[in-house]
């Protein structure tokens, strides 16, 4: 009998490569955002910092208000 991949197989090859990406509390998949904040330096004026923080339910308030 020859070695077939099924559709099944590559779906969980798939899916265990996204793994780790839910918040412990909620159990909500964490999304990345891009969040940009300003910080006032003395010399240069402004300086912008980008991050990616990742957001659920539990913080999702706090990321966009
Ligand atoms: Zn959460």
């Amino acid at each position: 009998m020859a070695k077939t991949t099924s559709f099944a197989e590559k779906a969980a090859k798939a899916m265990a490569g996204k793994k780790g990406s839910e918040c412990p509390k909620c159990g909500e998949p964490l999304q990345n955002v891009l969040v940009i904040t300003s910080e006032k330096n003395d010399k240069h004026g402004y300086k912008y910092n980008e991050r990616f923080i990742k957001v659920c339910k539990c913080n999702e308030k706090e990321v966009y208000a």
